[in-house]
């Protein structure tokens, strides 16, 4: 295992984690996932680990290119899927009916508007 490792992302889960690592790699950064054994013997790798996945750079020169570099590929990532006009659909729990909101709250307690009672608009 290589030393100084440097953390350049955390993500949520091994999928994201892979996802960011492979295009880095792409990009001829040197990457390790650093928690990937961990996250594994989870053996349920989309449950968010406690601590995330951290993708890790081997070579510290690379350090701040790498972390720039994923900042630009999430904000592009994330401008793709935020659409202007889209929405998403959100059942409540309280009341048991659907409601949209925008795709932009995706993810975020926003208020039931049939019954005013928090209501969670789920991620996608
Ligand atoms: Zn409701």
């Amino acid at each position: 295992m290589p030393r100084d490792l440097i953390c350049v992302y955390r993500a949520a889960d091994m999928g994201e984690a892979d996802i960011v690592a492979a295009w880095l790699d792409d990009q001829g950064i040197a990457v390790h996932i650093k928690n990937r054994h961990a996250a594994e013997m989870l053996q349920t790798p989309f449950i968010v680990a406690p601590k995330g996945i951290e993708v890790c750079v081997t070579d510290p020169q690379q350090a701040d290119q790498a972390k720039t570099l994923v900042r630009e590929h999430l904000q592009h990532r994330r401008e793709k899927t935020a659409e202007p006009g889209r929405t998403i659909e959100a059942v409540c729990e309280e009341c048991g009916k659907a409601s949209r909101f925008p795709f932009e709250q995706r993810g975020t307690v926003q208020t039931c508007p049939h019954c005013r009672r928090y209501l969670d608009v789920p991620e996608a």
